[in-house]
């Protein structure tokens, strides 16, 4: 069921769209299942459980956090993730800096723009990711590897809305690579999730970030 799920999912992803397979809330004999099938890349977006997986599932799995991440959790996050899609602040960013810095590596991130309607939603103005790469290029961030924009349109039925936020970040993606040709891995663009990733796709998603559609609902009442 998972691996015919993937199999579907991958099988309307143009050849260099990623697919990020969104584990949280399951069990590990979901991730399991999925990793079975061929899956590698997994996204989750709550420290503990994300710690609890890398250590105990298969080591030559991937893993992106994607969820709000507290300066105080940096930690014991970062040894295990290959990227953090979520960056919303410049006080993370910073604290990630710091991290790579003492740790001597660099920290492959998106940075989380905010385009949806809800206020509720994270992430940057599109002012604030300039004025950060503008003084990226500057030598600021060493330690940081800006890899591109991350964001989740308005909770919503209306494709119409959908379309408008992806068209927003998708097109400010396309202004920043133009302006920074010296962020040289500033290409990603991980917009769409289970329900809107048919949309995503249509302005050029690179990573796709979905769950419930290869996994199913969520039962927030189990807290591993
Ligand atoms: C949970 C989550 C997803 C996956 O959502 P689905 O609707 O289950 O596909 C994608 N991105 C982020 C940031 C999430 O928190």
């Amino acid at each position: 069921m998972i691996g015919e799920n993937i199999e579907n999912i991958l099988s309307q992803l143009p050849r260099d769209v990623r697919l990020v397979a969104v584990s949280k809330f399951h069990p590990f004999e979901s991730v399991l299942e999925a990793y079975s099938a061929g899956q590698r890349l997994f996204g989750e977006s709550r420290p503990q459980e994300l710690c609890a997986k890398a250590v105990q599932l298969p080591q030559d799995i991937e893993w992106h956090f994607i969820g709000h991440l507290q300066t105080n959790k940096l930690k014991s996050v970062l040894p295990y993730v290959s990227m953090v899609e979520s960056v919303d602040s410049e006080h993370l960013l910073s604290a990630i800096d710091d991290w790579g810095n003492a740790n001597g590596r660099v920290v492959p991130v998106l940075l989380e723009m905010h385009v949806a309607l809800e206020e509720t939603k994270q992430g940057f103005m599109e002012e604030e990711i300039l004025d950060i790469l503008f003084r990226a290029v500057a030598g600021s961030f060493s330690h940081i590897r800006f890899c591109g924009l991350m964001g989740m349109a308005t909770n919503t039925d209306d494709e119409e809305t959908i379309d408008a936020d992806f068209a927003r970040i998708a097109d400010f993606k396309d202004y920043l690579t133009d302006l920074f040709p010296e962020l040289e891995d500033f290409r990603e663009l991980s917009i769409g999730m289970s329900g809107d990733y048919k949309i995503a796709l249509r302005h050029g998603s690179t990573i796709v970030r979905i769950g419930t559609s290869i996994f199913g609902e969520r039962d927030y009442s189990k807290t591993e």
